[in-house]
């Protein structure tokens, strides 16, 4: 792997200045900052070719297209994809779970059926269910966590049922950075008949995903989590499950053959790609895949597994720090609180030092809630993080319990 100067030189923004201090940026999770070749791509686009795609015959647009079914090829080879066809873009994590429950909802649920989520979940893999539970008269289940945070197995393998029409599970908590067993649960559900939708929102930037090894029906993520533009994401989806779902959004490019008597809906992925798509987005995400490839996926995996058990050594052992999900199985993320003091003070006074870390319930509220606690505060590290920032963020801690004590 390249070096840490080197990589750091990659992101402009790491040369910033907060209050005189340079940025230490530790909100990876919440979004991830953009190496200069993404933002040389999406200014290219609008420098050298923009134009809309699948619309001319022009060559700019031409040159559009291509580039976006080029970015769609990297997604689909990142993650593992068997076909282009099952590679769907869509605004974010958010939008695609969105739209998996409504067009799954209207096809296949009905009065009394169950979907079951795992109490680890983010808003957007929560309330999206709950909209299509109540839409469709089904009921959401719940796996519990116990008190490491991790889910509980054996109390998932007892709520799956002939009820069950969907397991919809984040591969990583977004509030703690613990790891999901999504093979585990993939293959209790398949052994059920139950489809499985996992969010990789979380986990999609840290290693290797595969999404054929997982088995999973439909995986999606967010490109501004993983290095790339925001407003753009992704769906994918097992060929025999988008064929049979019905478009979410109709529009132009989705469709076939209009008349005002029938309209038949375009081929895939296009059925699910309605009005103008996020173009500069998308070839900028690929950029970001290619980038992170450059590097080595096995590489980053490693590199933040060196900064993650760096960091919970040093803040571990800070008096009157508590960390949030003891787990072993954790992607470069730690959630704590200091003793008595509210975890608002504790992110602004490390901002006044430079440091950006994320505060609150991190859109997990059902998880602050299982801790009996309002929030909490997250410092989200990726590979462009170094060990001198860790010990950084150990004495602006420091500097934080000693001011209020
Ligand atoms: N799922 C998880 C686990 C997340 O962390 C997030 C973003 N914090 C989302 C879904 C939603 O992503 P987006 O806001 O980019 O749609």
């Amino acid at each position: 792997m390249k070096d840490i100067t080197h990589i750091r030189a990659d992101f402009p923004i790491l040369k910033t200045k907060v209050y005189g201090k340079p940025l230490v940026y530790f909100d990876n999770g919440a979004t991830t900052q953009k190496p200069q070749c993404v933002i040389d791509t999406v200014s290219d686009v609008f420098t050298s070719y923009n134009a809309n795609i699948h619309r001319g015959i022009h060559s700019l647009s031409d040159k559009a297209s291509e580039e976006y079914e080029k970015a769609r090829e990297k997604v689909r080879s990142f993650i593992n994809a068997g076909k282009r066809e099952e590679i769907v873009f869509t605004s974010g994590a958010t939008s695609s779970i969105n739209a998996v429950a409504f067009s799954f909802g209207e096809r296949f649920i009905e009065n009394g059926d169950e979907i079951i989520i795992s109490h680890l979940e983010h808003h957007a893999n929560i309330v999206p269910w709950q909209m299509m539970c109540e839409r469709r008269g089904a009921k959401l289940k719940v796996i519990p966590i116990n008190d490491n945070g991790e889910i509980i197995l054996g109390e998932y393998y007892k709520l799956l049922s002939f009820k069950t029409k969907l397991v919809a599970i984040a591969q990583v908590s977004n509030a703690l950075g613990i790891i999901l067993p999504v093979k585990e649960i993939i293959e209790a559900a398949h052994s059920a008949n139950v489809p499985v939708l996992v969010d990789g929102a979380q986990g999609v930037q840290h290693g290797v995903t595969d999404v054929c090894a997982f088995d999973c029906d439909f995986y999606v993520f967010s490109g501004h989590k993983i290095y790339g533009p925001t407003g753009i994401g992704v769906l994918y989806g097992k060929e025999k499950w988008l064929a049979e779902l019905p478009p979410y959004q109709g529009g132009g490019d989705m469709v076939e053959n209009v008349t005002f008597e029938k309209t038949t809906y375009n081929e895939l992925p296009f059925k699910f790609e309605a009005g103008t798509m996020n173009f500069p987005g998308a070839i900028g995400l690929g950029t970001a895949l290619d980038y992170l490839l450059s590097l080595g996926r096995e590489n980053i995996a490693a590199r933040e597994k060196e900064l993650l058990d760096y960091a919970t050594n040093r803040l571990s052992g800070i008096e009157g720090l508590h960390i949030y999900g003891g787990s072993p199985f954790k992607i470069s993320t730690i959630s704590f609180l200091l003793n008595n003091i509210h975890q608002y003070d504790t992110g602004m006074i490390l901002d006044k030092l430079g440091i950006a870390v994320r505060t609150g319930t991190h859109c997990a509220q059902p998880v602050m809630d299982r801790f009996g606690i309002d929030g909490t505060v997250r410092a989200s590290m990726c590979f462009y993080n170094t060990i001198e920032e860790i010990e950084y963020l150990g004495t602006g801690i420091e500097k934080v319990i000693s001011m209020f004590s």
